[in-house]
């Protein structure tokens, strides 16, 4: 095996970490051996300000993950089916069955782009909740505000709708809805985090806000201290960074067009994608690029029938551009 000198299976975020993180992480230290806000109260308070809403509608958790853990077990669970689009992020089956439910994974069409007819025609009377995924990992659809309203009108009454924006802040603003502030439904529910805009997976937050019925059980299903500390202090100090941030997810999303771009020229069949991401099929050609990657130092994986190649810094995007350009057999 050759060593892997970019890590690009992961869909982290490689830029330097955002001004003033470091300096709250460490100012933060001095505090370890107190309780401090273990509710993360100012944390919910300054996101729902930010949100322009009140603080009874957001809940902060230790990253998305485990907030979707927590919401799928305060609103689905044995006996209930949770309806989600395919390919989508590959944990969703596993969290739904972990949760006591019955995943319905819903094809998407050729390109995988979601179907809001086929998503609702999949729900019944069972059906407590339907997963979007927007930027869906690893298609990359960017869903738009028409695409989400429609789902909902085709929707029943007693059926929620989460939205998974892990990615959001790599998408085209003038694109991508906007769920925390489409409309007043109160079915709608949105989950974001700041493992990936804001380079903080290792600290573990994130947040998930919609109407006060759906976010109060939610705190019931909490770990006991909602977010450690220390990630609360860096959390509140990459808010303040919010220009920076942004600057930065849209050099990444730049970074990850020009692979696009550089992949299609040789002919790659590579969709376009509003995440830190691209997806990259080959058909029964997946596994042979993954190897072919692996030995320019690259690794990527397998997702959904195609190959999902996070975007990294110029040196590893140019890493994979030059080992694609080999596999295309044309020379270097
Ligand atoms: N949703 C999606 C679509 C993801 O890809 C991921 C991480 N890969 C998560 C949620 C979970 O991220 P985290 O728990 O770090 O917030």
């Amino acid at each position: 095996m050759s060593r892997i000198i970019h890590q690009l299976a992961l869909n982290e975020n490689h830029w330097p970490a955002l001004p003033g993180v470091r300096e709250a992480l460490v100012d933060s230290l001095a505090d370890i051996n107190l309780t401090g806000d273990a509710l993360a109260a100012r944390l919910e308070q300054r996101l729902a300000a930010d949100l322009g809403t009140t603080p009874d509608r957001v809940v902060a958790g230790a990253g998305s993950g485990a907030l979707l853990q927590q919401f799928l077990a305060a609103h689905s669970g044995p006996g209930t089916s949770v309806v989600h689009a395919w390919p989508s992020f590959d944990l969703y089956p596993l969290l739904i069955r972990n949760a006591g439910a019955e995943p319905i994974a819903v094809p998407g069409d050729a390109d995988g782009r979601q179907d809001f007819g086929a998503l609702a025609e999949a729900v019944t009377d069972r059906t407590r909740v339907v997963l979007v995924c927007n930027p869906n990992n690893p298609t990359g659809e960017v869903l738009g505000a028409r695409w989400l309203r429609s789902l909902l009108a085709a929707l029943p009454q007693h059926v929620l709708v989460l939205v998974d924006e892990a990615y959001r802040e790599f998408a085209d603003p003038a694109v991508i809805a906007d769920a925390t502030t489409l409309s007043d439904d109160p079915r709608l529910a949105v989950v974001r985090t700041f493992s990936k805009s804001h380079g903080l997976i290792g600290l573990r937050v994130g947040y998930l806000t919609g109407a006060r019925e759906v976010v109060a059980p939610l705190r019931l299903t909490a770990p006991f201290h909602r977010v450690p500390t220390v990630a609360q202090a860096a959390a509140l100090a990459a808010l303040d960074a919010g220009p920076r941030m942004r600057e930065q997810c849209r050099e990444i999303a730049a970074e990850r067009d020009r692979v696009r771009a550089g992949l299609r020229e040789l002919g790659f069949d590579v969709p376009p994608s509003g995440g830190n991401y691209l997806w990259v099929r080959l058909g029964e050609r997946n596994q042979e690029f993954i190897a072919h990657l692996a030995r320019h130092g690259v690794a990527v994986r397998e997702v959904a029938g195609g190959v999902r190649v996070s975007t990294g810094l110029p040196e590893a995007n140019d890493a994979v551009l030059a080992a694609a350009r080999a596999f295309a057999g044309i020379p270097l």
